[in-house]
């Protein structure tokens, strides 16, 4: 019998289990999304106006410096305790910067009935403007203050992304719950299934805060890791690019986003873009699992 070559093919690189967001581009995308989205769509008013909310954080992500990053014994106790490195119940200062700015920028292009939000939040105290964001990431606002909500959203994701962008997957890990972000521990808003080298077919959490990504296995709930009575449930606007996910063990969802079906899906804009399917899966009697910050009331289901 004839030696025959060993048919070897060397193991393809290793997907990242990582994905930190690319601070050039990101909002920029997001905003060219919304107003693609906002083409022919029943919301149209709204989705423009988030356009306009992601070209201010992008404006405002462009000329925001550096941040201070946690100490490194900071760092070495969340290695050490599978936290995340970030927290963002200690948020730096900038961030209220960076809302007067993103404020500012909305309020030359905004229609006269919401400019009262924003000379609201232009002049509103420091303490005031904490509270509002401690209301906000806890799914706990107001009534009266819906409208500023997103503003300050908009303010702490720009904040919370150049923070994980300057952190580096180096300090992250892995953690046991998958659908919680490993930089800042804030709750997924969706996931993605990417298109790309190293990464095709794998889906990534999206992060609702930071806009990082981290690498979960398919056909898991994201939020029980059963595998038993997982269901995708879509609507025909979406042809395809958009599936809610949902779960019977845990009776919860969270959407997916398909680069396959239409390479520009972001999580984020594809997300508001498509509230029929949120309304079709709360009415089968599913919660939805994270929180879409530029629309609290996700959250608060
Ligand atoms: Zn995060
Ligand atoms: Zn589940």
């Amino acid at each position: 019998m004839q030696p025959q070559a060993i048919d070897f093919h060397p193991p393809a690189e290793e997907a990242p289990a990582f994905l930190l967001p690319v601070t050039t581009s990101l909002f920029a995308d997001r905003a060219e999304r919304f107003v693609a989205l906002a083409e022919g769509h029943s919301l149209a008013e709204w989705l423009r106006f988030l356009g306009h909310v992601s070209q201010a954080q992008h404006a405002a992500l462009q000329s925001l410096a550096e941040l201070p990053l946690p100490d490194a014994a900071t760092l070495a106790q969340a290695r050490t305790h599978g936290m995340p490195p970030l927290d963002p119940g200690k948020r730096p200062a900038a961030w209220r910067d960076v809302l007067l700015q993103i404020a500012g920028d909305l309020r030359l292009q905004a229609p006269a009935s919401a400019r009262p939000v924003l000379d609201g939040l232009l002049v509103a105290a420091d303490d005031c403007l904490e509270n509002m964001a401690d209301r906000l990431l806890q799914g706990e606002p107001q009534a009266d203050e819906l409208a500023s909500l997103a503003v300050v959203a908009a303010a702490l994701q720009v904040v919370y992304t150049r923070l994980a962008s300057q952190l580096g997957a180096a300090h992250l890990q892995t953690l046991d719950a998958h659908n919680v972000c490993p930089c800042c521990g804030s709750p997924a808003v969706a996931s993605v299934v990417r298109l790309g080298a190293t990464i095709n077919n794998l889906r990534y959490l999206h992060c609702s805060l930071c806009n990082s990504e981290w690498n979960v296995p398919r056909a898991v709930c994201t939020s029980c890791n059963s595998d038993k009575a997982l269901a995708l449930q879509e609507i025909a606007d979406s042809k395809g690019a958009v599936r809610a996910e949902t779960c019977d063990a845990c009776k919860s969802y969270l959407k997916i986003v398909y680069q396959e079906k239409d390479p520009r899906v972001d999580p984020i804009a594809d997300d508001l873009a498509t509230l029929a399917l949120d309304l079709l899966v709360d009415e089968a009697g599913y919660l939805r699992a994270g929180p879409n910050l530029l629309l609290i009331g996700a959250n608060a289901a």
